[in-house]
């Protein structure tokens, strides 16, 4: 054994020795509390429900509201809860405001187990305390979601006013140690960073802290004043580096350089923790003061890794939580070794993480009093005791604040304490020995796949073909290719050079592509950039009927060896696009900036859709391309499969001005079809670029063709065309049903019916009920209705609130709609774009002023730039079901309010137009929430999340009644319009003999064979 390794073992028996002293539960209180623990711990389904069911308490204010959720809740409670439910839900029946008192005061009590007060006054109670057994304190003001800058606003008021109130009700408190006292000011302030600005933006660390430094400096200035330290506490990953580097900023500004009382966190669940440290050192040593870091392991390790998985980004925490343990031990090392201009504060529980920290110093020979330990307030209490014991210093993290927003730190704690992984859990309900806890955690590590970097994005190979075979039930294998994560520095860089270039080369001009020749017809269409309307972003060469006439023959001729090309032969060329799309993915994201106003993330968005469709239906392709046995009867076999049906007509919209456009394309390629692609005249570049990529990767002559051109011109002349056997349409209800209608007309000479796959708009609800959880509702409904500028076919368009939370929300949304940044996508944290075009933008006038004649303007934006088609966020209320406001598609950034009494009369209102494609509902209620899920008329049902942003393969898209045609792409029907089907019977017995088996699959019918 290491003399360290006995060391530590010998620090952390001595702890063990003196927790058995002061015999201490997992957690400080008993009674209700603990049993909820106790049980929450034994069974995953009542902690699930338990939690939720904690989580919604704070918000509700009626009794028989409380009953209703508790009945919700529980009511399906089995096994040993049975009987103990049933009592208790009988007694609610009985006597619903007695079970709903009841009930408050217990999870009250349970949330004051973590929450040390409710507010100055009430914390210092719980200070006073402390001190008494020598403890110190550092208190974080509860409430991390602020939605808008008011509330950001309050939070930094509150912040100087909880420094005021310390200051003074501490005066004359020394420190308990006496030694090393100037290194550890006895008030000490944890400030949550995401709660001072409301639009924090991974992707624009710069604007973060633009706004963050001028509302931290009257803190960190007061708290020098008044001889008080500050603690910048870790957040999400998305906020770690904007809140390093807001660190380093403010910490060399003239004014604070020489103050040695800041300090950070570091969390050492994270892989790049270790550089992220070794650089606040480099940085220190450069400023030449100390500071201080509080390492711990980290509070949001689920959070991460499931937005890791739901966006296919590598996972920036470990995944085993010895990993996390070992790598607190690295730091802990690194830490000491630099004692001379970092101070450490050790934030664990873990008697080994405390007892390694413990041997490494006393190795290094540092004294007790220049370092401390900091443990959450109502966890752990007799480590904590036992350590003052032992002569360290102990610091207690004291959240303080009103229940509501403490729930979210309160459901973090319970997470932590019943977690099977964790040390609390281990050592007090689970008994499990010293020596066992003591153990090396180096020991414990498995064997798994090692990640080089966390700024390393998944390679494109691992998500093409998914692992899918034949076997494999299509979609369940598909996994979706990454978003670019605009946390780490190296994409900001290569967005911000993406869009330097494109800068450099807009203007060009783009020829038409039939039969793989370049055709220019000495007429163009200008694509302008919307911010700012005398660029053009480049110029389409616009095709007329003869160019409409030479791609259907061209497509026409092509058909006769597409069709017969293996599905193997098709599917690849889509990957190859894939593979193209993927290389050029931040020129692609940068042009559609340009070209339509989109913002970094909602292009990179788009790309990242359009990667999926080429992969998805590949993989969709090969499930279906052998022909496939129908049943298994003796005597005969009998195949399915499917040709392609023809000549596919594209036209697509310039809102997805890649994805949509690749995924129709794609489809009908796939499939077998030839194509005539005709993007919209606004992203006509996007559209060339599709060209080029499909080009490059060897699409052959007159399988895709690419025809620019007015809609009325060549859009209607081809759908009316008889060699024209199928049309993918997406866009405007206008177009669309026209197409639909003129589809149906069979013209002389025509061979087959048409098909038309037809995608239009939608007048989307979402519900907010009473008991929603606010902080996410309106965020995302926010992000729902303005998120680029409205004009998603799923955007937010009718936002139906009940009564009796309607002043609440309204309040919130329209303090958040005014704190959104509206400007030239360009810079990387706007929110609100242009308008696609000048007609876009006067019809958005009129609109307004239109819905000023019948409804409230709640809200509208102000400070618009100077040029560009700047429509600002807008709100109505007093909108009724029957204006206009409500009925008709707007596709801008205009948000209709309409208030209901209930339930009952939010989900008619909803169902009441004319377009079914997507709706949302925020509720905490599950019996409300199955009868949404159930009656919400929408293509696409939207729980507690915002209503856009579908996903290829796990969101199938589209809608009915006037939303379209009920086909839903990136879904596993999708093929199948863009083909025949086509079945093949053989009677295979000869007199009375027949094969024993048939195979399930057989090779596809060619003739002559290949
Ligand atoms: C005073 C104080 C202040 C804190 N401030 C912050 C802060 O600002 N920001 C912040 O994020 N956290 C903060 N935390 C940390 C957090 O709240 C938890 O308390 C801490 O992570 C628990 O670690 P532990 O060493 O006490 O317990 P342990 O039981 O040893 O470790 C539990 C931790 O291990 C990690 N973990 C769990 N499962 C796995 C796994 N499968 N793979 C890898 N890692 C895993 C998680 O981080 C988990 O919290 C603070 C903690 C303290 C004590």
């Amino acid at each position: 054994m290491s003399s360290l390794q006995g060391e530590i073992e010998r620090c952390g028996e001595r702890i063990f020795a003196l927790i058995d002293q002061h015999p201490d539960s997992i957690f400080s209180k008993a009674g209700y509390y603990q049993r909820m623990m106790n049980w929450s711990m034994r069974d995953e389904h009542f902690k699930v429900q338990m939690f939720r069911f904690v989580d919604v308490l704070a918000s509700l204010r009626r009794s028989g509201d409380i009953v209703r959720h508790l009945r919700e809740y529980f009511a399906d409670m089995r096994d040993g809860f049975a009987p103990m439910m049933k009592v208790g839900l009988r007694a609610a029946g009985i006597a619903p405001s007695v079970t709903s008192f009841v009930l408050r005061r217990n999870v009250s009590g349970m949330a004051r187990q973590f929450i040390a007060g409710r507010n100055p006054d009430d914390v210092m109670k719980t200070l006073r305390k402390r001190r008494s057994q020598n403890i110190g304190f550092t208190v974080d003001l509860l409430g991390e979601a602020v939605v808008s800058e008011p509330e950001a606003d309050e939070y930094a008021a509150r912040c100087l006013e909880l420094l005021e109130g310390l200051a003074e009700q501490t005066r004359g408190w020394t420190d308990p140690l006496g030694a090393a006292s100037d290194l550890f000011p006895v008030v000490n302030l944890s400030v949550k960073i995401s709660a001072l600005y409301s639009q924090m933006n991974p992707a624009d660390p710069a604007d973060a802290i633009a706004h963050l430094a001028p509302k931290l400096r009257p803190i960190l200035r007061r708290a020098r004043e008044l001889g008080a330290f500050v603690n910048f506490d870790l957040e999400s990953y998305a906020h770690k580096n904007t809140t390093l580097e807001l660190f380093k900023t403010l910490f060399r500004e003239k004014e604070f350089i020489d103050w040695p009382h800041a300090g950070i966190v570091i969390q050492a669940y994270l892989r790049d923790a270790e550089h992220d440290l070794c650089e606040l050192i480099n940085w220190a040593r450069d400023r030449g003061m100390r500071f201080t870091v509080r390492l711990v392991k980290g509070a949001y390790w689920d959070y991460e890794k499931i937005q890791a998985r739901q966006n296919g980004w590598v996972c920036p925490v470990f995944l085993q939580k010895p990993e996390s343990d070992v790598n607190f031990e690295t730091l802990s090392r690194i830490l000491l070794e630099n004692e001379s201009i970092v101070t450490s504060a050790f934030g664990s529980h873990n008697v080994r993480s405390i007892a390694y920290a413990q041997a490494y110093a006393e190795q290094l020979g540092i004294d007790r009093s220049r370092f401390e330990f900091q443990l959450l307030y109502g966890m752990a209490g007799s480590i904590k005791l036992a350590l003052v014991e032992m002569g360290y210093r102990v610091r207690e993290y004291c959240p303080v604040g009103e229940l509501l927003p403490g729930m979210s730190y309160l459901v973090r704690r319970l997470l932590e304490n019943t977690s099977n992984e964790g040390f609390l859990k281990a050592k007090f309900s689970d008994n499990v020995s010293a020596a066992q806890l003591l153990r090396d955690p180096r020991s414990l590590i498995g064997g798994m796949r090692s990640v080089s970097s966390v700024e390393s994005s998944p390679s494109l190979a691992a998500y093409s073909r998914n692992g899918a075979s034949l076997e494999t039930p299509p979609g369940d294998t598909y996994e979706n290719a990454p978003l670019v994560n605009f946390v780490h520095r190296s994409n900001q860089e290569q967005m911000r050079t993406a869009l330097r270039e494109m800068r450099g080369r807009l203007g060009q001009k783009y020829p038409l592509v039939i039969d793989g020749q370049k055709i220019w017809t000495g007429s163009l269409i200008n694509s302008i950039n919307p911010s700012l309307p005398k660029q053009i972003v480049g110029s389409v060469t616009e095709a007329g009927i003869p160019e409409a006439e030479a791609a259907i023959k061209a497509a026409r001729n092509a058909f006769d060896h597409w069709c017969r090309a293996s599905v193997e032969h098709r599917a690849e060329l889509l990957e190859r696009v894939a593979g193209i799309m993927d290389r050029r993915r931040f020129e692609l994201s940068a042009l559609e900036v340009f070209e339509v106003g989109k913002s970094w993330a909602e292009a990179d968005g788009d790309i990242r859709e359009a990667i999926d469709f080429l992969l998805f239906y590949a993989q969709q392709m090969r499930l279906r391309g052998l022909p496939r046995l129908t049943q298994h009867v003796p005597g005969e076999e009998s195949y399915q499969h499917y040709w392609p049906r023809g000549i596919a007509l594209v036209i697509a919209p310039w809102n997805f001005p890649m994805a949509i456009l690749t995924g129709m394309v794609s489809a009908a390629l796939v499939t077998g079809n030839t194509v005539i692609m005709k993007p919209a005249e606004q992203s006509a570049v996007c559209g060339a670029m599709l060209m080029e990529m499909f080009e490059e990767a060897g699409v052959p002559a007159g399988v895709l063709n690419f025809l620019p051109g007015k809609g009325r011109v060549i859009g209607a002349h081809l759908v009316d065309h008889k060699d024209v056997d199928m049309i993918a349409f997406t866009g405007s209800r206008e177009v669309g049903l026209r197409i639909w209608e003129s589809a149906g007309k069979t013209r002389r000479g025509q061979r087959e019916l048409k098909r038309v796959v037809c995608e239009m708009g939608g007048k989307n609800a979402v519900i907010i009920d009473s008991d929603a959880d606010l902080d996410e509702a309106i965020v995302d409904s926010i992000y729902s209705a303005f998120g680029y500028q409205g004009q998603k076919c799923s955007a937010l368009s009718r936002l139906i609130v009940l009564d009796e939370n309607y002043d609440r929300v309204m309040k919130r949304l329209v303090e958040a709609a005014a704190s959104l940044r509206v400007g030239n996508p360009e810079e990387p944290g706007i929110t609100v774009g242009p308008v696609i075009d000048e007609t876009a933008y006067r019809r958005m006038q009129e609109t307004i002023e239109a819905g000023k004649a019948e409804a409230t303007l709640a809200f509208q934006g102000k400070d618009l730039p100077p040029e560009g088609y700047f429509i600002p966020p807008t709100i109505f209320t007093d909108v009724k079901p029957e204006m206009r406001l409500s009925c008709e598609e707007i596709f801008g950034p205009i948000l209709s309010v309409i208030r209901v009494r209930d339930l009952d009369e939010a989900i008619r209102v909803a169902n009441d137009t004319d377009y079914a494609l997507t709706g949302g509902f925020f509720s905490r209620s599950p019996a409300n929430i199955e009868r949404v899920k159930a009656e919400l008329v929408a293509g696409n049902v939207y729980i507690n999340r915002s209503c856009t942003g579908a996903v290829v393969g796990r969101h199938p898209f589209g809608g009915f009644k006037m939303s379209g045609g009920g086909t839903k792409a990136g879904g596993a029907d999708y093929l199948l319009q863009f083909m025949i089907p086509r079945i093949v019977t053989e009677n295979i017995m000869r007199h009375g003999f027949a094969p024993d088996t048939t195979p399930e699959f057989r090779a596809p019918f060619r003739w002559p064979p290949p």
